[in-house]
């Protein structure tokens, strides 16, 4: 089997995104954490490597993107995607561009297109100006980003502050004529010398067009939304069957838990709305500080309460108590002390017999994900807007030493319904 699709991901949850956004479509795709070792699977249509390269230095980045790169091209993949925040977080010195080129020129290729529309989430391109919502991306929120502040809207300068090569536009007025006008104004583009070229998209709609238009191109970039229109690409010519189950995993059984490090309000709201109908154990972040061994705690307690009704462990605060134990610690040790107590309590939970979790938080995912050893994530079905149903194959988790399947949620901090933790079960087979 062909890997249709081969993505570079500039970081871990955005690799989520884009997976989900092609299971939706019917791809079946698996996420890859970091550059991988061994080979590829190759019962899928398309593999995502998320990599943490959107703020690092751009030689790194470069780095990185090449090696992932040359383990996709190894797999055999017939084109490759690489997926930036839908807010283009980025810097005079980095790191869209820079990626970009490097990935052009191993390709032997002297054109791609940029487009981070998101319409689902308000990100559109309008006369090559980024809109988050109602407003321009430079008056949005984003103009405070401590890594990647994005004062100014105009992609085409933007990207242009990062690439030799010329940046061009396909505007709006052509991208609402369909593929054929999109690709001859590529064409155009070419023509007077650009290497690249921002593209409007006001809507799904719009993306599936562009999706068309770029069914030759070796290489695309942007975010999610880009990666609607490609899989018909591949169904048009044969290679692509419409896989009804592109989202199935492998049956887990075991208990159900939840681990929340996350403080953002979503969470917060989750996290109090499942204590109200759960066994819950609260990880308290200032016991930790005092030296308290509250992961033998939480694993004792676990082992009594599991098995039924699924179990909530939170490390989860208000502001003020995240502020206090900040101000006792530092930052980054107080994020550290939770998110490592965390990362064990989960890799306890696993041991005994913990089947299906949820883990709420980006660092706090990523920090279970590395104690878990997880290297693989197969993309199942959405639970909400950027939050899927994954599956990791845990080596030697079984009883007997065999791999296991462990059914694994990650959510954004802010992601998600009040119920999140009570209902997302329903959409596990
Ligand atoms: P989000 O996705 O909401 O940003 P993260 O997991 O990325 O969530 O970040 C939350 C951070 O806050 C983690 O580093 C976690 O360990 C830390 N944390 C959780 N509870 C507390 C607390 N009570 N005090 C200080 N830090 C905390």
């Amino acid at each position: 089997m062909t890997i249709l699709l081969g993505c570079i991901a500039d970081d871990f949850t955005g690799g989520t995104d884009l997976a989900g956004m092609l299971v939706q479509a019917g791809m079946r795709t698996v996420q890859l954490i970091g550059v991988p070792d061994g080979p590829l699977p190759d019962d899928v249509d398309a593999v995502v490597i998320a990599l943490k390269s959107r703020t690092c230095p751009a030689a790194d980045a470069v780095a990185e993107s090449l090696a992932a790169l040359d383990a996709l091209r190894e797999a055999g993949c017939l084109q490759f995607y690489f997926k930036y925040c839908s807010t283009f977080d980025s810097t005079p010195d980095g790191n869209i561009g820079q990626v970009a080129e490097a990935l052009l020129q191993a390709l032997d290729s002297s054109f791609t297109i940029a487009c981070p529309a998101f319409p689902a989430n308000g990100r559109t391109i309008y006369k090559g100006h980024l809109f988050v919502g109602d407003v321009l991306l430079g008056e949005s929120g984003m103009r405070h980003h401590p890594l990647t502040p994005m004062t100014d809207a105009n992609l085409v300068r933007v990207l242009q502050q990062q690439v030799r090569g010329k940046v061009g536009l396909a505007e709006t007025s052509v991208v609402a004529q369909g593929a054929d006008a999109i690709a001859a104004r590529f064409a155009e583009l070419r023509e007077q010398g650009c290497r690249y070229a921002v593209v409007d998209a006001l809507s799904n709609s719009d993306l599936m067009e562009i999706g068309a238009a770029c069914a030759t191109l070796p290489l695309l970039t942007g975010g999610s939304g880009l990666a609607l229109g490609l899989p018909e690409n591949f169904r048009r010519i044969g290679l692509l069957a419409p896989h009804a189950a592109a989202g199935a995993l492998p049956a887990t059984g075991g208990w159900r838990a939840v681990v929340a490090g996350s403080c953002s309000l979503a969470t917060r709201q989750q996290v109090a709305r499942m204590r109200e109908q759960a066994p819950s154990f609260h990880v308290d972040p200032e016991r930790l500080a005092d030296g308290a061994d509250l992961v033998a705690e939480a694993l004792e307690w676990a082992a009594a309460h599991g098995g039924g009704a699924p179990l909530l462990l939170y490390a989860t605060s208000t502001p003020e108590a995240v502020q206090a134990l900040q101000a006792r610690l530092g930052v980054e040790a107080a994020g550290a002390l939770v998110e490592n107590a965390l990362a064990a309590i989960a890799q306890g939970l696993v041991k005994l017999g913990v089947g299906q979790l949820i883990v709420a938080g980006g660092e706090t995912s990523g920090a279970v994900v590395k104690a878990l050893g997880v290297r693989s994530l197969r993309i199942g079905p959405e639970i909400c807007p950027g939050v899927p149903w994954t599956s990791a194959m845990l080596d030697g988790a079984a009883p007997d030493g065999a791999a296991r399947p462990l059914a694994l949620a990650l959510k954004s901090g802010n992601f998600g319904a009040p119920d999140f933790f009570l209902t997302a079960w329903e959409e596990l087979a």
